[in-house]
């Protein structure tokens, strides 16, 4: 049996399969990650293979079968193709690296309406904002992080407990969290937390509009987060999609 779903998706990549058909992977709000077949959807004449497309926001039909690995997709109507984050080479590196981290990241078949908002929230953004791309990138993968598991803690030294770190060196011990300046001296320090990086990963955390930050910092931040999941997720090795611009 299967049963008709209609559901919001947005479509994570797409590749072609056999002569004319395509299957894609879809964040859906329904179902989570999943993967669909899209019959014929290489013909010039199938409107849904268009439209089935990286990044685009879609309402989708399709027909649910727990047994199946890749469902079949019957309908596909445009919520928004955010067209203005596509034009721009930043907006659509940053677009493309958080799409990959959801598809690599997020387990098949498990629904988290908190994610799916998230991500069309983010291309949104993209789309529309004027902060800086590499920031709200970094708002993202701090909030993507903790909705996979590995919350980073930042309010307190993790061993000792003290929480006055504001312009010091601190360090950060990928098991335990933020080492003081006394700590991290007799702890593994897996990386360095200067005091313009603390201050704008607090300024991430408490989603405050983020004013004066040098570039230097923002990349280091998504260094961070990069190399902490690295070590939290043996098999993931990194944001590919920045190569490819
Ligand atoms: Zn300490």
């Amino acid at each position: 049996m299967s049963e008709i779903i209609k559901t919001e998706a947005v479509v994570l990549s797409k590749i072609n399969y056999r002569d004319s058909s395509i299957i894609a992977s879809l964040y859906s709000k329904d179902s989570g990650k999943m993967s669909v077949i899209i019959k014929g959807g290489r013909s010039p004449k199938s409107k849904i293979g268009m439209i089935v497309d990286p990044l685009n926001h879609l309402e989708i039909v399709f027909y649910k079968k727990e047994s199946r690995d890749v469902q079949l997709l019957s309908g596909a109507e445009i919520i928004s193709h955010f067209h203005h984050l596509k034009e721009d080479l930043e907006r659509l590196k940053y677009a493309y690296a958080v799409i990959e981290l959801v598809k690599k990241l997020s387990p098949e078949n498990e629904p988290n309406v908190k994610i799916f908002k998230g991500i069309v929230r983010i291309l949104s953004l993209f789309d529309s904002s004027n902060e800086r791309p590499e920031i709200l990138f970094g708002r993202f993968f701090l909030f993507f992080i903790e909705e996979v598991g590995y919350e980073l803690q930042l309010f307190k030294c993790s061993v000792c407990g003290k929480d006055d770190l504001r312009n010091k060196i601190l360090g950060y011990n990928y098991n335990r969290g933020l080492l003081c300046e006394d700590c991290k001296t007799e702890n593994i320090n897996n990386y360095e937390i200067n005091p313009e990086l603390f201050d704008y990963l607090h300024g991430l955390k408490a989603n405050k509009s983020i004013q004066s930050v040098n570039n230097y910092t923002i990349k280091n931040a998504n260094d961070f987060f990069e190399n902490y999941l690295k070590f939290h997720i043996s098999n993931f090795k990194g944001i590919q999609s920045f190569k490819a611009f």
